[in-house]
């Protein structure tokens, strides 16, 4: 497809796979991270299924508290 939609929604780019969502998670310092790594990393990112940690800055981010 060559024709370029027109952007206007801001897009976040998931750190982890790189692709380009309308919809990311995300960290106060720039992190972001899409539904499908969250998803496969949650074991290792929350431990209580409130919140997670960010893996840059290791600081804490709420669930649904964006
Ligand atoms: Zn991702
Ligand atoms: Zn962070």
């Amino acid at each position: 497809m060559s024709r370029v939609r027109n952007r206007r929604q801001k897009e976040t780019v998931c750190h982890c796979c790189n692709a380009v969502l309308p919809f990311c998670w995300r960290c106060r310092c720039g992190f972001a991270m899409c539904q499908a790594c969250m998803l496969e990393n949650f074991w290792g990112m929350s431990c209580n299924g409130i919140t997670w940690k960010c893996p840059d800055c290791g600081q804490w981010n709420g669930y649904g508290n964006q």
